[in-house]
């Protein structure tokens, strides 16, 4: 029986079992076969705050392993494949065995939705992301594809202009998806061009990205490129939760925020089924950064000790 069971080991599980750990909760990490998050699949991370050189997506997440085993977090890389929140103790079935806890945290995360066509997978960090905001900054001057017709990509696109010379966008559709006013911004802008009905069938380079097979209308041709932003969604991690937690449209878990014990303020990251707490990109679908969901981390910690603080008093 332990007192947290944190479903997830990205920056949002770690961070909040680094919180519960030093409040002598003795968290159960239950981090999946592919432990870490999607930070694994970046290289320089230079936006979180700490690291002034810069560190790789991979070390940061060792570091923060370290820094929640330190205080005692066990960490099982098992897939956990249902849960049974209906009674106490909850549960939480992984692969190999049932484990059962006091309180839950749910921090499992949101995967990219990618092109899958060849080459995407060879060069993640290597010139092809699926992060402006965090990775903008390397294509200084550069010329840049980003892929999807949404917010997201437009988005990014307008982020992409402050740092590259040229940013095409290509998109599936003779038609964005986006809101109005991103639509008008794009289209506006100097540096952006549009490749419309078009879609990417390879990506194409040596040690980085250096071009991109494209299809328009039947017609097959190359493009030479720095680098390709695939801004076309995500999907949450959350399939093992439908019918236990409530859900937005797109799968993102909804937070049902909740008195704490004083009855004074109210528990952020609480859901409707008291002891069960989210954090993290499992339910943001719109910072999706390494330091938010750390935070919200923090945040599901806080409030799970004080829940549970608030079960024995
Ligand atoms: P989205 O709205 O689902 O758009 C995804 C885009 O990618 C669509 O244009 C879609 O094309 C395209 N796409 C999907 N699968 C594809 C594939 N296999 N190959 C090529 N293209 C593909 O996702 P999003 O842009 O990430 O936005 C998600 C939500 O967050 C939306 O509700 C959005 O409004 C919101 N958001 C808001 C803001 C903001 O308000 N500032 C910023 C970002 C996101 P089709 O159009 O042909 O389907």
């Amino acid at each position: 029986m332990y007192d947290v069971l944190i479903i997830g080991s990205g920056p949002s599980g770690l961070t909040a079992a680094i919180y519960t750990s030093r409040a002598n909760l003795k968290p159960l990490i239950l981090g999946g076969t592919k432990w870490g998050g999607q930070l694994m699949l970046t290289t320089d991370v230079e936006n979180y705050p700490g690291f002034p050189e810069g560190i790789q997506g991979p070390e940061l997440m060792e570091k923060m392993r370290k820094q929640a085993e330190r205080f005692g977090t066990v960490i099982k890389d098992e897939q956990v494949i249902s849960v049974d929140f209906s009674k106490q103790p909850f549960s939480v079935t992984t692969e190999n065995t049932t484990y059962q806890g006091k309180s839950v945290i749910v921090a499992t995360g949101a995967d990219t939705l990618w092109l899958n066509v060849p080459g995407e997978e060879k060069f993640i960090g290597k010139g092809v992301s699926s992060c402006a905001p965090c990775d903008a900054f390397f294509y200084r001057e550069k010329n840049v594809v980003i892929v999807g017709g949404g917010d997201s990509a437009l988005e990014e696109a307008l982020v992409l202009t402050k740092f590259a010379s040229k940013v095409t966008i290509v998109h599936r559709r003779g038609e964005f998806r986006a809101s109005k006013i991103m639509q008008e911004r794009v289209l506006n802008h100097k540096k952006i061009e549009v490749l419309w009905n078009t879609v990417v069938e390879k990506i194409m380079g040596n040690e980085k990205v250096e071009k991109v097979k494209l299809k328009t209308q039947g017609k097959v041709y190359e493009k030479q490129i720095d680098g390709i932003f695939v801004a076309i969604g995500h999907v949450p991690n959350s399939q093992i939760f439908s019918g236990i937690l409530e859900k937005d449209m797109k799968g993102y878990l909804q937070p049902s925020p909740a008195k704490n014990s004083a009855g004074l303020s109210s528990f952020q990251s609480a859901t409707k089924i008291p002891g069960v707490f989210i954090a993290g990109d499992v339910h943001d679908h719109i910072y999706r950064q390494a330091i938010t969901a750390a935070a919200y981390g923090c945040m599901a910690a806080l409030d799970t000790e004080k829940w549970l603080d608030g079960q024995t008093t």
